[in-house]
């Protein structure tokens, strides 16, 4: 079928009009953040001018404001394999990942190990190494390889990211949390590239603690609240370290000690970030409309058209898949690897297709099947056909480095 035909017998197309999205462009960055929905403006300015502007304080319980971290938490919770009560939308990812390791180091008191690959996203690194150096713990980062040969009991608790941010490779969440298990380690699962882009089963798996970004595929918009999960099971035994006046048992009674609130919500810390919490709600609103089996279909079905049109390129110039080939095993993104790759990222934005970059080498392209078409893979292998027949991305201005890649 061409990719007019695929286009044109897709169950998904109707969802591409709820995005604000100009034509020309062919945005593949939706794995670092998602489009903006159209009913997003609408909920934001109703926040604003009604409930801030005309409720003030009152709004706390009248529009629900206080409850939202939980609300919007069981909304997620249905894109993850959890149930309501085990998910909450509060922080950022950094902060969530820092709460469910010492939730975690909590309920194995007499471990010192925390375990991670040393490919790891970023942040997931610096934040173990920043809470081992501060607790007089062990942070073992090792290679992605050789990981399970370190799980071992002197593990607390493995901290790993279910779909690679580079390359997208994606782990079994079930078998890697049943081998951390059998050696009586804790696993925190970082879903930030897998929430909204492939099916996750987080109770099927046994998983005990996952944290995950909401401004990627859940469509939350710029710096939108993360998410964190912590399995019911262990909810009463987990001590919080953040334990500030929200995830206190009665926050209102003013008490002069801390005592945990009951289940996930001990979880949250401060106030509430209520007009962010309501352009995540609207991105999740919409997203739960659709049928995560058919994401994943068209997801499996963007990313292969795009690497069978990009084979020819690979031969003719210089492109490397540094995603699996095998659809199982990669999530919602096809990275390739090329020696010019920033210079060839931004050429390719000049011309209207947007992906992006990440260091040294890695062209990185997410494809997000509520408005991704496949006439626009085709289209952006075209405009990247051109750029490198021509020597498009040759140029100064495609060597100037931003802050934000
Ligand atoms: C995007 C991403 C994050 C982002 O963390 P923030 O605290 O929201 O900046 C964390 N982990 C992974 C794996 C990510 O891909």
């Amino acid at each position: 079928m061409t990719p007019e035909q695929l286009d044109a017998a897709d169950p998904l197309a109707h969802f591409r009009d709820r995005f604000r999205l100009r034509e020309g462009l062919v945005y593949l960055d939706g794995n670092s953040l998602g489009a903006l929905p159209v009913a997003t403006a609408d909920r934001l300015a109703r926040t604003v001018a009604e409930e801030w502007g005309e409720g003030l304080i009152t709004s706390w319980n009248a529009a629900d404001w206080v409850t939202a971290p939980q609300r919007i938490g069981g909304k997620i919770a249905r894109l993850i394999g959890a149930r309501p009560h085990e998910v909450i939308a509060a922080d950022s990812t950094s902060v969530n990942i820092f709460k469910a390791l010492t939730a975690a180091l909590s309920l194995r008191p007499d471990r010192r190990v925390i375990l991670s690959e040393r490919t790891n996203f970023p942040t997931d690194v610096y934040m173990m190494q920043g809470l081992a150096r501060f607790a007089g713990l062990e942070a073992m980062a090792v290679a992605p390889d050789e990981l399970l040969d370190h799980l071992d009991d002197r593990v607390a608790v493995l901290l790993l990211t279910q779909v690679h941010y580079k390359s997208g490779r994606m782990r079994d969440l079930a078998e890697v949390t049943a081998r951390a298990h059998a050696v009586g380690a804790l696993v925190v699962w970082d879903l930030s590239h897998s929430a909204g882009a492939v099916p996750v089963d987080l109770n099927a798996a046994h998983a005990d603690f996952a944290v995950g970004c909401g401004y990627k595929y859940l469509h939350g918009g710029p710096g939108a609240p993360a998410f964190l999960f912590a399995a019911d099971r262990h909810h009463d035994a987990a001590q919080p370290v953040l334990s500030g006046w929200f995830g206190h048992a009665q926050p209102f009674a003013f008490d002069e000690d801390y005592a945990p609130a009951p289940g996930v919500t001990r979880f949250l810390c401060g106030t509430p970030p209520v007009l962010g919490l309501a352009a995540l709600e609207a991105g999740i609103d919409l997203f739960l409309e659709a049928d995560m089996a058919a994401i994943r279909a068209k997801s499996v079905a963007l990313t292969e058209l795009f690497i069978e049109r990009m084979e020819p390129l690979c031969a003719a110039h210089g492109f490397t898949l540094a995603s699996p080939r095998d659809p199982a095993e990669r999530g919602s993104q096809v990275s390739y690897a090329h020696p010019n790759g920033y210079e060839i990222c931004q050429a390719l934005i000049a011309r209207d297709v947007i992906g992006d970059f990440r260091a040294p080498d890695i062209l990185r392209y997410g494809f997000t099947p509520l408005y991704t078409r496949f006439a626009d893979v085709a289209e952006a292998v075209e405009r990247l056909h051109d750029i490198c027949d021509t020597r498009a991305w040759d140029r100064p201005e495609h060597r100037v480095r931003s802050a934000v890649t």
